[in-house]
């Protein structure tokens, strides 16, 4: 179905709209792998479904589990590569981790020895390994402290991290080390590595709902600044850069199919969750934990694309 008329994020919070696009996916539930390299993580229901809209004008719409939280893997990729862009450090940043997309799945270790240690971009583990580092490096304060205070004050509610999920993390994270073994050895880690990946893995494991999520994104929609909690949190340039680089590397190898897809900014976690950002008009997160053998979640790509279908609401 496709609609000629763009619906506004009001007419989404009066309309069954959201509804029908979970009623569309919810077929698919059985279809999808819930995630069981992070141990902790395999215990969620793969039934699970949710989707919510952030509007630009500050009308929100959800509908199905909405408020359940779950564990937002990659997508806090997203926030902490604002944090160190809204700490003025994107110069060094950028002379640290490129802005290409890599084609490649997000914890591969192929390109980064060819490369001499300078990950494709800030969304692939090794790119988010060298920001987690950064934040070590400019900040007094635990960074995934200041994380959850951003994400609290962007979404109203208090967020955390679940350390159990962190700690099974960590207990089975041996591709992550030998990411950030392989940066410190070519000088692109300038912390212990130890130290890097604690962060890495606490940032990984902070639990949100796809309310909490879509309302934190929704800076992204509009321009850098959230009109809800009246914060900047990033400039307008580097919300711009943000979203390039979620449309080109956002969900990994699967970038291209989801750009053709679903043609909006997105960024996935192994939580099942996916963010996804109309510029000027809305962020939506569905979740739904079952993911395709790219990483992403089955049924949430398949909503992301009924949503677009639906609303009229993409970039193209
Ligand atoms: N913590 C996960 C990892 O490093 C995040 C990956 C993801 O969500 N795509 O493997």
């Amino acid at each position: 179905m496709d609609l000629d008329v763009q619906v506004t994020s009001n007419q989404l919070a009066q309309s069954n709209l959201l509804r029908q696009v979970l009623a569309d996916v919810t077929p698919q539930l059985s279809e999808g792998k819930v995630a069981t390299y992070i141990p902790a993580l395999a215990r969620v229901s793969r039934r699970s479904l949710s989707i919510a809209t952030a509007g630009c004008d500050g009308v929100d719409a959800s509908a199905g589990e909405a408020s359940t939280r779950f564990s937002i893997q990659s997508i806090s990729k997203i926030f902490s590569l604002a944090l160190v862009l809204n700490l003025g450090r994107g110069e060094d940043l950028w002379k640290r981790v490129g802005t290409e997309p890599s084609g490649d799945p997000f914890n591969s270790i192929v390109l980064l020895e060819r490369e001499a240690g300078v990950p494709r971009n800030p969304f692939i583990n090794p790119g988010a390994i060298v920001v987690a580092d950064m934040l070590c490096s400019i900040l007094a304060e635990d960074p995934v402290k200041k994380l959850n205070e951003l994400l609290s004050e962007l979404c109203g509610s208090e967020i955390a991290s679940d350390l159990e999920v962190a700690e099974s993390e960590a207990a089975h994270g041996y591709k992550n080390a030998s990411l950030a073994n392989l940066l410190k050895s070519y000088g692109n880690l300038r912390n212990d590595v130890d130290q890097v990946l604690d962060v890495y893995f606490r940032q990984c494991s902070i639990s949100m709902s796809a309310i909490e999520l879509a309302a934190a994104s929704r800076f992204l929609a509009s321009d850098g600044y959230d009109p809800v909690s009246s914060k900047r949190v990033v400039s307008s340039a580097d919300a711009r850069r943000i979203n390039a680089l979620m449309l080109m590397a956002g969900t990994y190898d699967a970038a291209g199919a989801f750009a053709f897809e679903i043609g909006i900014p997105c960024k996935s976690g192994v939580g099942g969750g996916i963010v996804g950002i109309i510029p000027d008009a809305a962020s939506v997160c569905v979740w739904s934990p079952g993911l395709d053998e790219t990483g992403n979640s089955l049924v949430g790509r398949a909503a992301l694309a009924s949503f677009v279908n639906r609303s009229g609401l993409s970039v193209f």
